[in-house]
């Protein structure tokens, strides 16, 4: 699919990146970055930063970087079309399409237009058609509003085996279409297809960016050959572990509470939403996710988990304790009055109510486990408590910031009335057979990783290092290319080492990106090629080069991904980085540490010395071990010593003012 240039940059224009990134990373400004929890990795101090008026974000801790469309390829596992596309939705840019390109359109977004056609489908019975009569009746008897119906697109599949089908092939939507969306099943005995939902309440499923992924259906008629839910299966577009019921329209009160009430269904969102209580969320069904977890985390650091004593659910937000807990969400527990569940208790007594229920009854993570084996029975043995015991220092355990640990043993020895040393002692064994198990871990990797990288990173002087980096690059760039390398930098059997480049030289790097054609000139016109680090650093270079060529020098394509990830992941640390040098290395050097607000001449100028003093210092140092080794073994040692004779008088040539100065 082609997407005009004019088209991207207008998106580009009209996207603000603090207010995107913002949608999935609490962020907080400092100086002209916003900085906040890397979504990417997992992190205690923020790492991650974005840059509105450069319109890019860089992660310090593991490295992403990229601007909004790389944002959005990296988050929600989008190709580069498919993230231009959303963000035109989102900026209101409509994009160039016709007959030809709707044809080639990709198959994701087929699907989604399916599901929204059946979405919309399914309220139109609900809402408009006599068939879904009954079932807008049960809703009113559950107490749903008009409004939350619509709001939540809840709608009714009639109770045939065609009807989706019917309404979709006047739409010209192919049933094979259907199929893909898990809409509808393919016959066994005969050809065709039938409808998936029949004669059920529709709930559609919102990934958290709003788009229809998928249905939860409940019978209306209660029968025995029929299971009361039904959702759907597994689709490219649908992942059950990585959607959250509710969370698309929560996402906000999510945030501003920095709280998520998880709950076990559909209508116990719903409920809870309408009663004003919108950050609830429902896993569906399904024991909670790393996925949902992550998805959890950018948007909150505490979880309420809502469960109700009898049901099969609590099992299920038990697992989900341990997982919350891991990541370094904070987790309580609230138990409703018995016989009660989230949906009835609201429309019994009214959110504000039910919010002051949960504040005066929810329970840390230690109390509830201990709530909920009593109410299971079984503390009633000795063998039960000591489970217990294990199962609630296991826990703590898994915490991620060691901190904690002192309060909740407290804690968890006033609950479970057990001396706190004695606690103490558990967790110690606990911790140790972690760490164990997790040494070994270490280990093996390093052991790895020194068989397949060490001898380059060994011997390989630093602009000559990793010469097994030629990679072919064609003049035109395609997405699929970039697409291709991002995929291979996120697997970990591609890793090649490199040098990291000397801040000198990303200094200059930064300098032509900014600065454009002058400063290309000027620094080019004193620096070679090879004198700069190979791989990205050298890389990105050589497309400075080309891009001069052409008189267009722009920082756009080394953020957008289109040079690939690796020089991507480079040029958003440089243009991240408020370029401060350590003093370190000012005393070294002896020479002033070139800023970014000072004349760009004289910060490259000063750089440029330095990486040359660099490259010299490194290479007299590599010929005198040369030196050193011919001499041991009765080698002629004459031409080394012209060499370095001659790099003594380069060296001396730097520290000419005047050197430099030809251009
Ligand atoms: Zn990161």
């Amino acid at each position: 699919m082609y997407i005009p240039e004019e088209y991207i940059e207008d998106i580009r224009s009209r996207t603000d990146i603090v207010e995107l990134v913002g949608e999935y990373v609490r962020l907080k400004r400092r100086g002209t970055n916003f900085i906040g929890l890397c979504p990417f990795h997992t992190e205690k101090t923020p790492s991650f930063n974005v840059n509105p008026s450069l319109g890019i974000f860089k992660c310090f801790g593991c490295g992403q970087g990229g601007n909004a469309f790389s944002f959005m390829m990296q988050i929600e596992n989008l190709s580069y079309p498919e993230s231009i596309r959303l963000l035109a939705e989102r900026a209101g840019v409509t994009l160039p399409e016709n007959e030809e390109d709707t044809q080639k359109f990709s198959e994701a977004e087929s699907v989604y237009h399916a599901l929204r056609f059946a979405g919309r489908f399914f309220y139109n019975e609900l809402t408009a058609n006599e068939q879904g009569r009954p079932a807008l009746e049960y809703l009113y008897g559950r107490g749903f509003s008009d409004k939350t119906i619509k709001k939540y697109g809840v709608g009714y599949a009639p109770d045939e085996w065609d009807s989706l089908l019917k309404a979709a092939h006047q739409k010209h939507i192919a049933p094979e279409t259907l199929e893909k969306a898990g809409l509808v099943i393919p016959r066994n005995e005969s050809e065709g297809h039938y409808d998936r939902y029949r004669g059920r309440v529709t709930f559609p499923i919102f990934s958290h960016i709003g788009k229809v992924v998928g249905f939860g259906g409940r019978i209306l008629k209660p029968s025995d050959n029929q299971a009361k839910y039904i959702n759907s299966p597994e689709t490219q577009v649908y992942h059950k572990s990585k959607v959250l019921y509710g969370l698309y329209h929560g996402k906000n009160a999510i945030r501003k509470k920095g709280e998520v009430i998880l709950v076990e269904g559909y209508t116990d969102v719903l409920a809870l939403h309408q009663a004003g209580i919108e950050h609830a969320v429902a896993s569906s069904g399904t024991a909670l996710t790393e996925d949902q977890v992550s998805l959890i985390k950018r948007y909150a650091q505490r979880v309420l988990v809502l469960y109700d004593a009898d049901s099969a659910g609590a099992k299920a937000a038990l697992r989900g304790i341990d997982l919350l807990l891991s990541n370094g969400v904070s987790v309580y527990g609230l138990g409703l009055p018995d016989g009660e569940d989230p949906d009835s208790y609201v429309r019994e007594h009214g959110g504000p109510a039910f919010e002051d229920y949960a504040e005066n009854n929810k329970m840390d993570f230690v109390s509830f486990l201990h709530a909920q084996a009593k109410d299971r029975g079984s503390l009633n043995t000795p063998e039960g408590e000591a489970q217990l015991t294990r199962k609630v220092i296991e826990t703590i355990a898994k915490m991620p910031d060691p901190s904690m640990f002192d309060p909740f043993i407290r804690k968890a020895s006033h609950v479970l009335d057990i001396p706190d040393i004695r606690l103490f002692e558990i967790l110690d064994q606990v911790l140790r057979g972690k760490n164990a198990r997790s040494k070994g871990r270490k280990k093996a990797s390093r052991a790895k990783k020194s068989n397949s990288g060490s001898e380059q990173s060994y011997q390989a002087p630093p602009s000559t290092a990793a010469e097994n980096f030629s990679r072919e690059r064609p003049d035109t760039v395609y997405y699929s290319e970039a697409d291709q390398e991002f995929e291979e930098a996120n697997s970990t059997d591609q890793q090649m080492i490199f040098e990291e480049p000397l801040p000198q030289e990303k200094m200059l790097l930064r300098i032509m990106l900014d600065h454009g054609i002058p400063m290309v000139e000027y620094i080019m016109g004193n620096m070679a090629l090879d004198e700069f680090t190979k791989g990205p650093l050298q890389n990105s270079i050589s497309h400075i080069l080309e891009l001069y060529e052409k008189e267009q020098v722009t920082k756009q394509p080394f953020v957008d991904g289109s040079f690939g990830v690796r020089i991507q992941q480079l040029a958003t640390e440089i243009l991240m980085l408020r370029y401060e040098p350590s003093e370190n290395w000012e005393r070294r050097q002896n020479i002033s540490i070139p800023r970014f607000n000072q004349d760009p001449h004289e910060a490259a100028y000063s750089a440029m010395k330095q990486l040359k003093r660099r490259r010299i210092e490194q290479a007299l140092s590599n010929l005198k071990s040369r030196i050193f080794r011919a001499q041991r073994q009765n080698e002629d040692v004459k031409p080394l010593l012209e060499e370095r004779m001659a790099l003594l008088q380069l060296q001396k040539k730097i520290e000419d003012p005047d050197f430099l100065a030809w251009s």
